[in-house]
């Protein structure tokens, strides 16, 4: 009725389409359910209840009476009562958050067993060690899950009752040894919460309920987030699922399926299991799987049914599935599906191939990549030669190529890459609290557990490179080393080098080349030929769809011939940004130091002569490059004593020359123009437009430098076409002064030389007030380019060159952005500022050319936006051309 909300759900209720209410799992095995497939009977309570529950402290009023209706529910379908002390159900509780987030939340398996039911169990099951296994690893989830306790005092009195046998192993403990475990487990409950064990059965269901709630503000759960960009508001739903049991001998077991091979992409058989277990001992890759297509020699019934789960599954969900299942006496149980992670190039692979099967279209093949996915292909990888040992060879877990120091221990790897060292993080496994070193190191290697262990999925998740299962390495965290075979010891601080995509590891550090895709992008491999794999060709079918349905246009940011060169090939339609300033450096700072110190006009101007025919041989080399295509040349943005030498060093050097009694002149008069030029704030100084209405005849010659480069290019019959911005305008009448100028200048040169060409004049927009005077500035601007960067720097007042080291990652700790506003553009802020100069410009001038040309501009989130605000095009540096292409295409999807 009214006013009643719904907050359980049970499997038969929901659908996959409901991940953001019941979360991916819950909506999963709903799908499951309702296709018919044998799921244990089970239900969802959802994420608004978390939220509730977060947000009040406490649950809503009403769920207790829903889950008890839930919950008697299951008890009929299973014909056993929670915790019944004859015959009694036990359940599973769960995490399950919308967006996958493995390992990071809690789940509590076996509730509902107690000092009475665990003899039921036993009588039931058949095996009174079985029963007091399950009631130890309840009391031990439970009591670091929900009570709070130190995992480690239930390991370590694990550990004593196993001296005590004398034995390494847990299978050595028989019903007597784990009933005295389960007591001394209870004993460690007693000291640390001064409470015992709870017995009452729906206590233990409503105590695991809000500790998995609780999980979701766990200090992993939140880095997790942080770092995959998950909302830190979103809850997590909880699924209360009836036990089966893999640990009741041989003739059960769990495992873990793909339904193709998330590494490569190829359809087959893939997969681990592992007889007598339960899922955990699987992730935590405690004891070593055997491959899936075994199962069929253990157990062909079970085997044959998950094949045919295996395909329904794929054609059902129209792309692979990775699949936990669990082998009860003989019968299979599906415990979890889900759309499955991938590698970047098993993405594109297997979005071509469900094009070929007829599965989906090419739209739905775009949209299934990424950008970010397509600039890990873009990495290089390995190549052989150099003075590399190779040391063995592990799984290929996560592609890629990383080269670093070794370090034993997560926080190792933070310190050391904190102080900007390349680490490679070797652990025999890792679990979840090695997620921060995970993400410090350049890779990660593992001596034990298969590909669907906890350093492969995470790795895998992450775009890092992982190599696990390398088992002939001993790896001794302790004494931070490793012994390979053969006796080499690797100590902590050693370079080593792992592939992800073969498994191989050297001491040392191993050479790398540039990867396939790139080399397409090059030109150097022909997507049509046979030296092309099926990688190359699913990236060209995908990008060239991209390219067909995509309304954004993609410049580059380049400012010589070979980069202009480079983002021609990689797709780019012209330049957004040449930086002018890249063309002062090197034998030239000594020309613009003569303009800076000149003392009269005269001076100045022999010094701007000076300058400008290696400005107009720059300029004639990129057009020739970008022949026919548009290149935006910015005049000079930086204030000019960023040309001259460093106060200080001049300050020393002058005074060192007078302590010696050899006064130098020229450092004189040179440290007096420092001095004079010297600004306290530069980034907010005498740049930009300023210094082109300030220092008379340097944009003047620029703009010259231009045109005479243009026409040269015309007269040799190539089709030049220059555009001139002008940076940092903040009002209509700075880019009016300018824009007279340079007419004037680009008249008389095209006069001179019996030239015609249009050249556009326009300007950038990257300080607040000139988007929130866009319609005036319409008025004489030809297009618009968003310097988000400046823009970014303005709007926030962070200063973009500091606060990035100095303070963001406290801001990103307090979760006051997910992620820098640098990186990725900050919508309600520099994005509404954008909307409006979009809105107004356009209104004033319809034909006015809109474009970005911020680091933003190769941000995949960041094109959505673009695209979402009507931009003409975006202009990103030539490596993430290609992405841009890409996000541009699936934007317009
Ligand atoms: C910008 O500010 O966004 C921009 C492209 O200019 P620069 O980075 O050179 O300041
Ligand atoms: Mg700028």
């Amino acid at each position: 009725g009214t006013g009643t909300a719904t907050w359980v759900y049970d499997f038969s209720e929901g659908s996959k389409d409901q991940k953001d209410l019941l979360g991916g799992k819950g909506a999963n095995l709903a799908e499951m359910t309702n296709l018919g497939l044998p799921v244990p009977p089970g239900f969802t309570i959802t994420t608004d209840a978390c939220r509730f529950y977060l947000e009040h402290g406490s649950t809503p009023p009403e769920l207790a009476d829903q889950v008890t209706e839930h919950l008697t529910a299951l008890e009929k379908a299973m014909g056993k009562t929670l915790g019944d002390p004859t015959d009694p159900l036990l359940v599973s509780v769960r995490s399950g958050a919308a967006a996958s987030m493995p390992g990071m939340m809690e789940t509590v398996l076996n509730v509902g067993l107690n000092d009475e039911s665990v003899r039921g169990l036993a009588a039931q099951s058949g095996s009174e060690r079985f029963a007091w296994d399950s009631y130890r690893r309840l009391i031990q989830m439970f009591g670091k899950t929900v009570l709070d306790i130190d995992g480690e005092l239930f390991e370590h009195a694990l550990d004593e009752a196993k001296r005590e046998q004398g034995t390494e192993s847990d299978l050595d403990l028989d019903a007597e040894h784990l009933e005295d475990v389960v007591d001394r487990f209870k004993a460690i409950v007693r000291e640390q919460c001064g409470r015992d064990f709870p017995q009452d059965p729906r206590e233990q269901l409503d105590l695991a309920i809000n500790a998995v709630f609780d999980s979701w503000n766990s200090e992993r759960a939140i880095l997790y987030r942080r770092r995959e960009r998950i909302p830190s508001d979103a809850g997590t739903a909880v699924n209360v699922v009836a036990m089966v049991f893999g640990n009741l001998g041989m003739d059960s077991g769990t495992g873990v399926a793909f339904t193709r091979d998330p590494g490569t992409g190829e359809q087959g058989v893939y997969g681990d299991y592992l007889q007598n277990a339960q899922g955990e001992d699987v992730v935590a890759g405690i004891r070593n799987t055997v491959p899936l297509p075994d199962l069929e020699r253990i157990d062909q019934g079970a085997y044959r049914e998950l094949l045919s789960i295996m395909s329904t599954l794929e054609s059902h969900y129209r792309d692979l599935c990775d699949i936990e299942f669990t082998v009860e006496r003989n019968k299979l149980w599906m415990l979890q599906t889900r759309v499955g992670k991938r590698t970047a190039a098993a993405a594109f692979r297997i979005a071509t191939q469900l094009v070929d099967e007829g599965l989906i279209d090419m739209d739905e093949a775009v949209r299934r990549v990424t950008g970010d996915q397509l600039a890990q292909l873009m990495f290089p990888r390995f190549v052989s030669g150099g003075d590399a040992t190779q040391l063995t060879q592990g799984m290929n877990a996560s592609p890629g190529a990383a080269v670093g120091k070794a370090v034993f221990s997560s926080e190792t790897a933070v310190q050391w890459a904190d102080r900007g060292e390349k680490v490679v993080l070797v652990r025999r496994e890792t679990n979840p609290d090695d997620l921060s070193g995970m993400i410090a190191a350049e890779g990660v290697l593992t001596s034990r557990g298969g590909k669907t262990s906890h350093a492969a999925v995470v790795a895998r998740g992450m775009g890092k490179t992982c190599v696990c299962g390398a088992e002939e390495l001993q790896v001794d965290t302790k004494n931070r080393r490793f012994t390979a075979p053969g006796g080499t010891v690797v100590e902590e601080g050693d370079v080593i080098s792992i592939d992800g995509s073969t498994g191989r590891v050297w001491l040392g550090e191993v050479p790398v080349e540039d990867s396939a895709v790139v080399r397409y992008f090059e030109g150097e491999i022909d997507p049509d030929s046979a030296e092309a794999d099926d990688l190359v060709r699913s990236v060209h079918r995908v990008l060239t769809h991209a390219d067909e349905v995509r309304r954004l246009d993609v410049r580059t940011n380049a400012d010589t011939p070979e980069d202009s060169a480079r983002a021609r090939r990689f797709g780019a339609r012209g330049i957004g940004l040449c930086r002018t300033e890249h063309m002062f450096l090197g034998d030239r700072r000594q020309l613009v130091e003569r303009l800076i110190l000149a003392e009269d006009d005269e001076g100045k101007q022999t010094a701007l002569d000076a300058l400008a025919p290696l400005q107009e041989q720059d300029f004639l080399e990129i057009f020739e490059a970008m022949d026919g295509l548009p290149v935006t040349v910015r005049l000079l943005d930086p204030p000019l004593h960023e040309f001259l030498p460093d106060l200080t060093d001049l300050s020393v050097r002058v005074a060192v020359a007078e302590a010696q009694g050899h006064p130098d002149e020229a450092n004189l008069r040179l440290l007096a123009a420092v001095r004079r030029l010297h600004e306290q704030n530069p980034m907010l100084g005498l740049r930009g437009v300023r210094l082109g209405l300030v220092v008379k005849g340097l944009f003047a010659m620029q703009v010259r430098a231009i045109a005479e480069a243009a026409c040269e290019r015309k007269l040799a019959g190539g089709d030049p076409r220059p555009e001139i911005m002008i940076p940092l305008v903040g009002a209509v009448q700075e880019l009016e002064a300018i824009r007279e100028e340079s007419e004037q200048v680009l008249a008389s040169v095209f006069e001179e030389r019996g030239v015609e060409l249009e050249v556009l004049i326009g300007t950038m927009i990257e300080v607040p007030r000139a988007a929130l005077t866009a319609a005036e500035i319409a008025q004489s601007a030809a297009f618009f380019s968003f310097g988000t960067n400046d823009l970014t720097q303005m709007t926030w007042g962070f200063s973009r060159d500091d606060v990035e080291a100095a303070f963001f990652h406290a801001y990103l700790d307090k979760g006051i952005f997910g992620v820098s506003p640098f990186e990725s553009l900050d919508r309600p802020g520099v994005g509404r500022l954008v909307e409006v100069a979009v809105g107004e410009g356009r209104a004033a001038r319809p034909e006015l050319k809109l474009g970005v040309c911020g680091e933003h501009g190769g941000d995949p989130d960041s094109v959505h936006f673009f695209h979402e605000v009507g931009l003409d095009y975006v202009s990103c540096s030539p490596f993430r051309v290609p992405v841009a292409r890409l996000e541009a295409g699936r934007a317009a999807l």
